[in-house]
């Protein structure tokens, strides 16, 4: 029943280029040297609960827009982020404009807006830009928090 794509991943470890499913148990691994890989995604109003809320791990969404200055910035901090904490998050980036529903549900009144959700349960929330060792301080704060 799914809808979600794969996308491709160079391995920052050995180079090697990984498909990468949307939605899958666990995180997903270099094919060769095994090492945690970035998980970078789109979803929208379709595919968000699978993609989503039933990931094991927690994920990191990127409300953004087209037209919007400030998610340019953001959003190559945020890969920078999920990079460096491959393994431990997921980054999925939800299009505004293209997902009414989503949008409705989280409130959006300003893009970018930041969210971390852990089995669907918004644990930390911010809008507007911020560089990304901000963006990453934030972020493992609000997942430490639930790694316990
Ligand atoms: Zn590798």
């Amino acid at each position: 029943m799914s809808t979600t794509q794969a996308t491709t991943v160079t391995c920052p470890h050995c180079g090697r280029t990984n498909r990468v499913p949307a939605a899958a148990e666990g995180s997903p691994r270099c094919g060769n040297c095994k090492q945690p890989l970035p998980w970078m995604v789109d979803a929208g109003d379709d595919d968000f609960t699978e993609v989503v809320e039933r990931a094991d791990i927690p994920v990191v969404v990127d409300l953004w827009a087209t037209w919007c200055g400030p998610c340019r910035m953001v959003s190559p901090a945020l890969e920078k982020v999920a990079t460096d904490l491959a393994g431990r998050i997921k980054l999925v980036k939800v299009d505004v404009d293209k997902n009414p529903r989503l949008s409705q549900r989280f409130e959006v009144q300003a893009v970018p807006t930041l969210l971390v959700l852990d089995r669907g349960e918004t644990v930390a929330r911010q809008a507007g830009a911020a560089p990304a060792p901000a963006l990453r301080r934030w972020v493992e704060e609000s997942i430490t928090a639930r790694e316990g």
